[in-house]
């Protein structure tokens, strides 16, 4: 799991190795909703963006009742639904939007967290 992720959160891209805290196995799809335990299911995830998502499986972006998935580390590029802007994390796509906006990205805790190990070249 660690090394098909390459020791990252596969959402935030945060390294582990600059965490203070263990990352977590995530379910993509939550037991709750059907999730299965089965490899294609689990994600490599950072405690902040695992605490952040909990049971969730997306959530509304527009002004309406569309629901929009959660980002798809199994299914999904990182490239293609997110960029990053001096640390911030913004979603390109509804996918993306959605993602970054209930997994709390850009909670300044993080941001500032983030925009320091930028400034090491520990981030992205
Ligand atoms: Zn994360």
């Amino acid at each position: 799991m660690a090394i098909r992720a390459d020791f990252r959160c596969e959402y935030c891209l945060l390294a582990e190795q600059v965490s203070f805290y263990s990352f977590h196995i995530e379910h993509i799809r939550s037991i709750k909703h059907g999730g299965s335990n089965e490899l294609d299911n689990l994600a490599y995830c950072c405690p902040d963006c695992n605490y952040a998502k909990g049971s969730d499986v997306g959530t509304f972006v527009h002004n309406d009742e569309t629901l929009i998935r959660f980002f798809n580390p199994r299914k999904d590029r990182w490239e293609e639904h997110f960029e990053i802007h001096n640390g911030v994390v913004h979603g390109k796509t509804d996918i993306g939007k959605a993602t970054a906006q209930i997994f709390k990205f850009n909670e300044i805790e993080r941001l500032i967290f983030r925009q320091q190990l930028a400034e090491l070249n520990l981030y992205p």
